[in-house]
């Protein structure tokens, strides 16, 4: 019986990086789902589609072609066979892809992608996201919630983005969770069964043993 857990929570809180983390340690596929968005936002920015434009956006939501490679230790993503893991970690994609996923015809799109790769994976999966425990997979074994204090997510996230503004990157990171909480379709969310792990005061490698003992239980 392949094991399926779900791991959500805001932006900074080391989902990532703890997601690849115990997929790789126990053997299993890793879905980034925040790619995914990120690979069809890219894909509207490319193609001129008005971002502020939701029927314009749910028009083309079923265009691109968007495949993601689960190997926790190589994971890809490509729109139409092109690599995009770079560019859809610029700052143009990261400040439009709230509004992109609002757009329910570009959730039930990029939802069904996502349970079906969940449903071939051979041993189980790790997918990380905003929805995945109270919308894309429900049924998961385990639910893991990842929380932070804004202050110790901004630091993180600028720690990655190398020298960024901390307080520039923290209004941004801000923005974006009130926006991906205050979505109609499937906002960010504690699923009601999630075990919610603050990692605020906890080391990378703290979380990681914390969610590998909470899989094995
Ligand atoms: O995880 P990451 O920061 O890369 O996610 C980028 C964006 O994708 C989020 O801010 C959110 O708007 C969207 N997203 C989502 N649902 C998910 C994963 C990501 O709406 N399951």
């Amino acid at each position: 019986q392949p094991v399926i857990v779900a791991i959500d929570g805001p932006s900074g809180t080391g989902k990532s990086s703890t997601s690849k983390a115990v997929a790789a340690q126990l053997g299993l596929s890793y879905l980034d789902t925040g790619a995914q968005y990120r690979a069809i936002t890219w894909w509207m920015v490319t193609n001129h589609i008005d971002i502020d434009d939701a029927s314009a956006i749910a028009a083309v939501a079923g265009k691109p072609e968007i495949v993601s490679g689960t190997d926790p230790r190589d994971p890809t993503i490509t729109v139409d066979g092109v690599d995009v893991a770079g560019p859809i970690r610029g700052q143009d994609v990261t400040s439009k892809v709230s509004a992109v996923s609002a757009v329910p015809e570009v959730r039930s799109r990029i939802t069904e992608l996502q349970r079906s790769i969940a449903g071939s994976a051979v041993t189980g999966i790790v997918v990380e996201g905003r929805d995945i425990g109270t919308t894309v997979l429900p049924d998961a074994d385990l639910k893991i919630f990842l929380t932070a204090s804004a202050e110790a997510r901004a630091a993180r996230r600028s720690g990655e983005l190398k020298g960024a503004d901390l307080n520039t990157t923290r209004e941004a990171l801000i923005k974006r969770d009130a926006a991906d909480a205050g979505r109609k379709t499937s906002p960010l969310a504690k699923a009601g069964d999630a075990v919610e792990v603050d990692t605020t005061e906890l080391t990378l490698q703290q979380v990681i043993e914390c969610v590998v003992t909470l899989v094995e239980e």
